[in-house]
């Protein structure tokens, strides 16, 4: 997409420092890291958010060739996946993106101010009837 700020990155045409690259897949590191390493991974083809995507898969495989990496290469304790669909969940950029962010104890990134909210049995009920999915 002519516009698209990932797109122009995978085009070579705004400078990135790339850490994966295959037909369908493209990695790199977030200019603006909640820890060092914090990586977005990419479909080449531009894909707005996770209801467009089609071949989750390939992104959800490089994830962990990435994470072992990281382990490997950063003695990483653990990795956070995060991921944003939509505005209102905080999606800031329009082509679909995975964030792999290396973690170790102590470090100060902060998913804690997450705030949980109160469900009542019976909106339990009707959500999980509105969610289930038969096979
Ligand atoms: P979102 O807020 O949509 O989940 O994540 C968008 C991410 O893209 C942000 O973490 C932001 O730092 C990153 N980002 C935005 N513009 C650029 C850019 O030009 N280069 C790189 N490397 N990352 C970017
Ligand atoms: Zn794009």
């Amino acid at each position: 997409m002519e516009d698209c700020i990932f797109c122009k990155i995978i085009r070579g045409e705004i400078p990135s420092y790339k850490i994966y690259e295959d037909d369908f897949v493209f990695a790199f590191l977030d200019v603006n890291p909640l820890a060092k390493g914090h990586t977005l991974i990419i479909p080449k083809e531009h894909k707005k958010d996770i209801f467009e995507i089609e071949d989750l898969d390939k992104i959800v495989s490089v994830a962990k060739i990435i994470a072992n990496k990281m382990k490997e290469s950063l003695n990483c304790e653990g990795v956070n996946i995060y991921h944003a669909s939509g505005e209102a969940a905080g999606q800031t950029v329009f082509h679909f993106h995975m964030h792999l962010i290396p973690r170790k104890k102590g470090d100060n990134v902060d998913f804690s101010s997450l705030k949980v909210i109160k469900v009542e049995k019976d909106e339990f009920e009707d959500l999980s009837s509105k969610l289930k999915i038969e096979k």
